[in-house]
């Protein structure tokens, strides 16, 4: 039977963390009353993360489930892993470094109770380092300008989505990709709530400023083409003024002669135009690396085991022996899609 809830947790490295957050979180989901899972993705993390889950499963197997990625796909698309296989009519999504309190999962249920399919988060005191802060908000300011996306933090992943919009989900096959903002696109009645946030338990962050780049890339490139169209502007602006500017300079090569001054200036400006240009290239590069990687169809991710108790008995229903350690078969192309997307 599937529960009324699922809590979907990426995990990535987190090995110190983890005992913490069993001792945290099935107190919280026992207390809310209902029937619930909690599916663990495990995304590649190469220290103890995955024995950790396993002896979990092993104690609360009725309602833990493990999904093991053979590699690193990044948290998003772990996620989605994730939610592939889910059963919960709410999914709820959580942090596992215990930034996001579980004990907050009781006021999501609460707001899909009174008929939200997407509930955001704004996080009330948000406890991350200074530049992680700033750099957030100005990615925030960017991302409601050039998107029709509504999401006061993005930063926040303790959401809550209906089967709804995980269905909908499910059905994409995007490869880079912003899990809460791609929600949003199927949300019919989104509701944000503020709720507590806490510092890393343990450990450190799983993101460079690098991945924190690329991931902003991501969310602008999947979910808008104005930077493309806003360098499609800038070029007729700038190509509009210099017109002005050579039929005024051929005007005053005729009525005041030769003239030599200006060589610098000149120089100073073609410099910040070929910046300019080159910047819309890169925009251009963005969009096109990520058409690239699409086009190519190769599998999003790729799952070595599923640990899950079987429906019926008590017997276990582990994925093939070893497989956690070994990537699948080239040779079964088709089990290999079937197990990955
Ligand atoms: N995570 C993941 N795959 C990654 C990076 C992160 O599954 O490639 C997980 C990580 O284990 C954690 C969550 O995503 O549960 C958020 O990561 P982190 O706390 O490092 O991000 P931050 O809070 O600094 O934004
Ligand atoms: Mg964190």
């Amino acid at each position: 039977m599937s529960p009324q809830v699922s809590v979907v947790i990426p995990v990535f490295n987190e090995q110190e963390g983890l005992p913490l957050l069993f001792e945290r979180l099935y107190p919280a989901l026992d207390a809310l009353g209902r029937s619930y899972e909690v599916v663990f993705v495990d995304d590649g993390s190469s220290d103890g993360s995955v024995a950790e889950l396993r002896e979990q499963f092993e104690r609360r197997p009725d309602v833990t489930r493990v999904v093991l990625l053979a590699r690193n796909a990044g948290q998003h698309l772990a996620i989605l892993a994730a939610f592939a296989h889910s059963r919960g009519t709410y999914m709820i999504t959580l942090d596992a470094d215990l930034q996001n309190p579980p004990e907050e999962i009781a006021r999501l249920i609460a707001a899909m109770d009174a008929g939200a399919d997407y509930v955001g988060t704004i996080r009330r005191r948000r406890r991350d380092v200074l530049w992680r802060k700033a750099a957030s908000r100005l990615m925030n300011r960017l991302r409601e300008r050039t998107t029709s996306i509504r999401i006061t933090d993005q930063g926040c992943m303790l959401r809550g989505y209906h089967r709804s919009v995980v269905d909908a989900l499910n059905h994409c096959t995007e490869m880079s990709t912003y899990v809460p903002a791609l929600a949003y696109t199927f949300a019919r009645h989104p509701l944000e709530i503020e709720v507590a946030h806490a510092e890393r338990a343990v450990g450190q962050t799983k993101y460079s400023l690098y991945r924190l780049i690329r991931l902003n890339f991501d969310l602008m490139t999947g979910f808008s083409v104005a930077p493309l169209q806003f360098f499609s502007m800038t070029g007729g602006v700038i190509a509009l003024i210099s017109l002005i500017l050579v039929v005024y300079l051929a005007l005053r090569r005729l009525i005041v002669g030769p003239e030599a001054q200006g060589l610098f200036t000149l120089f100073g400006i073609a410099f910040f135009l070929i910046g300019v240009a080159l910047i819309g290239l890169g925009v251009v590069g963005e969009y096109v690396g990520r058409i690239y990687e699409q086009v190519r169809q190769r599998p999003r991710y790729m799952v070595a085991a599923v640990l899950e108790q079987a429906e019926q008995g008590a017997t276990e229903r582990l994925a093939p022996a070893g497989a956690a350690q070994l990537p699948a078969p080239l040779t079964s192309a088709a089990r290999v899609r079937g197990a990955s997307e």
